[in-house]
């Protein structure tokens, strides 16, 4: 077992600044976490100390159930990649990835393979015997994992390994990886500020902002029921809309919300409608997905199209609406349908179907 338990873990940097605040998490064995965060928000910071590359400041590290909190990196049994994998320039791909093996004085036949069978697994079989001067960025990347994980680490650490590699060959590494620490069953935490690969990749994943853990979860449960409005607009690209909408409990309706000039019914058969009621009489904010909204000629929420994108297999519509940023998407089919901007419409009645079905409601 090689799980990971942090108990209200901090980080205070000698300056003073505080970089983790009271940070609580588990990461069971075997699990693929991922750590995502904009720049400076502490997510280096916090794998770091799991590596004991920095020291904690308070609050309490467990790893495979055994107190962490002073002990040294060799100590932890963990194995850490970073951006820029830098490799051992006078040694080929073979002596790059046994290194680890030469200094455990570790030269087994069973390691020898274990070395072939990696590589093969990590697709770098044919470049075992060439210097790391003649690799790609990606394989230069797989060669500094494959390093890593020779010695089977209870505990796989990976600080945004794939930030310098173009976008075709981040999404094929990023698959790669998932199907590598699944198959090996290592414990892995991973950081990145990309979502699209926090969301791809992990089994389960946390997203950080400036030093606090904001939600934890699934990817599926944190997209669609995000814990904070910071949540909800990280994990949205294009932007989330948010509307500022006043609120009533009505006995017999349900929860009544004003959009624009609209109203917006949420029955009392909606499991959301319940914990609304404290919200009656009052403003709050609801978060809509560009992708809950569909244009349509006699919609809800009129709107004028100010710019049109196209993103391969769908239209993106930036309308304004009179109300707060207004973003619609609208599917490809509906394009020919369009004559020009001027004459496409706001989103449409699709809109309050969906937004019944598909917004989260952010009180
Ligand atoms: P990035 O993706 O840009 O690396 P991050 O989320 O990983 O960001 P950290 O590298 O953990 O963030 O840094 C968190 C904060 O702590 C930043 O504001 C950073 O400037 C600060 N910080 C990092 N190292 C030190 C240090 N040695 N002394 C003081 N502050 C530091």
């Amino acid at each position: 077992m090689t799980e990971v338990v942090l108990d209200a873990v901090n980080k205070v940097y000698p300056d003073g600044f505080h970089a983790v605040r009271d940070v609580s998490l588990r990461v069971p064995d075997g699990e693929l976490f991922v750590l995502l965060g904009p720049s400076g928000c502490g997510k280096s910071t916090l794998l770091r100390m799991v590596a004991g590359l920095e020291e904690i400041t308070s609050g309490d590290l467990w790893l495979g159930g055994k107190y962490a909190n002073h002990l040294q990196p060799r100590e932890r049994d963990v194995a850490m990649v970073f951006q820029n994998g830098a490799l051992y320039p006078h040694r080929d791909v073979r002596g790059n990835i046994s290194f680890p093996l030469e200094i455990a004085k570790d030269d087994s036949p069973a390691s020898h393979e274990r070395i072939v069978e990696l590589s093969r697994a990590l697709g770098i079989e044919e470049t075992l015997d060439r210097s790391p001067s003649t690799l790609s960025g990606g394989q230069r990347q797989r060669v500094a994992m494959g390093r890593a994980l020779i010695r089977e680490p209870g505990i796989f650490l990976m600080d945004e390994p794939l930030s310098n590699l173009d976008a075709g060959l981040r999404t094929e590494l990023r698959m790669e990886i998932g199907a590598l620490v699944h198959t090996l069953g290592v414990t892995t935490l991973y950081v990145t500020h990309d979502q699209t690969e926090a969301l791809t990749l992990a089994d389960r994943l946390a997203i950080m902002r400036r030093g606090v853990l904001q939600d934890v979860g699934t990817p599926q449960q944190v997209y669609d029921d995000p814990a904070t409005m910071f949540v909800a607009a990280f994990l949205s690209a294009p932007p989330i809309n948010l509307f500022k909408t006043g609120l009533w409990a009505d006995q017999e309706e349900g929860i009544i919300l004003g959009l624009g000039n609209q109203r917006l019914v949420l029955p009392w058969t909606d499991p959301r409608s319940p914990s609304l009621v404290s919200h009656h009489g009052k403003y709050i904010t609801v978060g809509v997905r560009a992708d809950a909204l569909r244009p349509a000629a006699d919609g809800l929420i009129a709107g004028r199209v100010r710019a049109l994108e196209f993103h391969g297999s769908e239209w993106l519509a930036y309308a304004e609406a009179g109300l707060p940023h207004v973003d619609a998407e609208a599917p490809y089919e509906n394009e020919p349908a369009w004559t020009s901007p001027e004459q496409r419409p706001g989103a449409g009645q699709g809109v309050l179907r969906r937004l019944l079905r598909t917004a989260g409601i952010l009180a």
